[in-house]
């Protein structure tokens, strides 16, 4: 089955019984599935699969593609709490030239993996400072 039928048996409450049973216990709302199934639970911006972990559970965000507040699903992306930060400062003219879902999320996820990088070479200097600062003794001061 396509992830478009899939979509289809949530958005016409068509469920099985099973299925819809668990989704009841879980409080799992309608467009926050349709987001998720159509992202194969995984952040649209990095991959990272958000059921991988509790760690990576407790990521889970649903970014708002364009930052104009629309709720259309179009315009919803299932996101980990990381990249989701990387991209809080971006603005609707960064993403406004581009028609597409694919080509706004294709646009979004450049932005992310800058952002993203910046912060990777960063970490490399705290760790580089950490592992110094630890390794520090009396004889080297
Ligand atoms: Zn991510």
């Amino acid at each position: 089955m396509k992830i478009f039928d899939r979509i289809y048996l949530v958005k016409n409450n068509k469920l099985p019984p099973d299925i819809k049973k668990i989704q009841k216990t879980l409080n799992f709302p309608e467009d926050q599935i349709i987001v998720a199934v159509r992202a194969l639970f995984c952040c649209e911006y990095c991959g990272k699969n958000l059921l991988q972990s509790v760690d990576s559970y407790d990521s889970w965000q649903i970014d708002h593609i364009v930052p104009d507040g629309s709720r259309d699903p179009e315009n919803l992306a299932l996101s980990c709490k990381t990249c989701n930060f990387a991209k809080r400062h971006t603005t609707i003219s960064e993403l406004s030239n581009y028609s597409s879902r694919n080509e706004k999320i294709e646009q979004a996820r450049q932005i992310v993996w800058e952002r993203r990088t910046k912060k990777e070479i960063n970490l490399m200097k705290v760790r580089e400072f950490a592992r110094l600062l630890l390794k520090l003794d009396y004889k080297s001061t």
